[in-house]
């Protein structure tokens, strides 16, 4: 069996890489900080050294990573994956970055003779821990088909959608729809609350009306209903993917109303205290402009 590796061991990548284990192949672990390898190492796996180390041990070197900076930076850096790599190794990324920065480390990876898909994964920490994430893969489809045993251990739905990059445009494509959904569920909670209807009355009727949705449903079973929101799916990553779509559709020229929108108040709540928690305290960023409002 391949020996596996698994870089960014934060919200999804750990449980993600938990799941790996329980398919009784060999995971080598990395993460920046200490804490998430120990947790790995409990857990069984392999963990610590560098990613040179670590890229010429495994057959199959897998990346779940924050921002398309810190993606370039594993890959193409010094003492990166692609300079460590050996031909006919497969790189999976599950981060979710733009589709030119895959398509730019897809093709440093495969002047050196490895195959590189983009993974971008939804289905949220629920998922990642469950193993019922759904999987969007772009790349060549025997290199997916030779990696399929690997996916099915981390998701339910798994999708080949084309060439490298066009994951990550599904996955982005996903992000607009989880964007603006979540500031719609944020703006109906709130103006219920202050027309005095409160969350625990008006969400189960939204859930049995036309305006139930998957994220509806995460955001206040979740995280309103409990009033913790720590991430979970950081305001600040939504904030990055929503500026990713917004640049894919404005080289496209795309116009997204709405997508736009999200962006904006997204950009707002990453500069507050409120950039780490989950993207369902865009509730309380919601809350707290109505009271400006009211004092102003
Ligand atoms: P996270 O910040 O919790 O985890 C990222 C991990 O990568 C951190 O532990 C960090 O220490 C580590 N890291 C960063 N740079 C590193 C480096 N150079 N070397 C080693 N480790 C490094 O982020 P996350 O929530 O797990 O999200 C990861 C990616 O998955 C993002 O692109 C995000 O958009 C995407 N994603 C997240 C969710 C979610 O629900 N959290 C769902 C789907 C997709």
């Amino acid at each position: 069996m391949e020996k596996l590796g698994f870089i960014g061991l934060g919200h999804m990548g750990l449980p993600m890489a938990r799941n790996l284990l329980k398919t009784g192949r060999e995971v080598y672990g990395l993460n920046r900080s200490k804490g998430a390898e120990q947790r790995f190492v409990e857990a069984g796996g392999r963990a610590g050294g560098s990613i040179a180390e670590l890229t010429r041990e495994a057959d199959v070197v897998m990346t779940c990573l924050p921002m398309p900076q810190d993606v370039e930076a594993v890959y193409l850096g010094d003492n990166g994956i692609v300079q460590h790599g050996k031909e006919g190794q497969v790189l999976i990324d599950f981060s979710t970055v733009s589709p030119g920065v895959v398509r730019k480390v897809a093709a440093a990876a495969e002047r050196k003779g490895m195959a590189f898909l983009d993974a971008p994964v939804s289905g949220g920490t629920v998922g990642a821990e469950t193993g019922t994430l759904s999987i969007m893969a772009g790349g060549k489809p025997e290199i997916f088909a030779r990696v399929k045993p690997v996916l099915e251990a981390l998701g339910q739905n798994i999708y080949h959608v084309g060439e490298v990059g066009s994951g990550t445009i599904v996955k982005l494509i996903n992000q607009l729809m989880v964007g603006i959904h979540t500031q719609a569920a944020s703006e109906a909670l709130v103006l219920g609350q202050q027309l005095g209807i409160d969350s625990d009355t008006l969400f189960p009727i939204l859930n049995a009306s036309f305006a139930q949705s998957r994220i509806l449903e995460r955001h206040y079973v979740q995280y309103v209903a409990k009033g913790r929101f720590e991430a979970g799916f950081a305001i600040k990553l939504l904030h990055k993917d929503l500026s990713l779509v917004n640049q894919m559709a404005d080289e496209q020229q795309v116009e997204l109303a709405l997508g736009r929108q999200a962006l904006s108040l997204l950009s707002e709540a990453s500069q507050t205290e409120l950039a780490g928690k989950d993207m369902s305290a865009m509730f309380l960023y919601q809350q707290s402009k109505l009271l400006e409002a009211n004092e102003g």
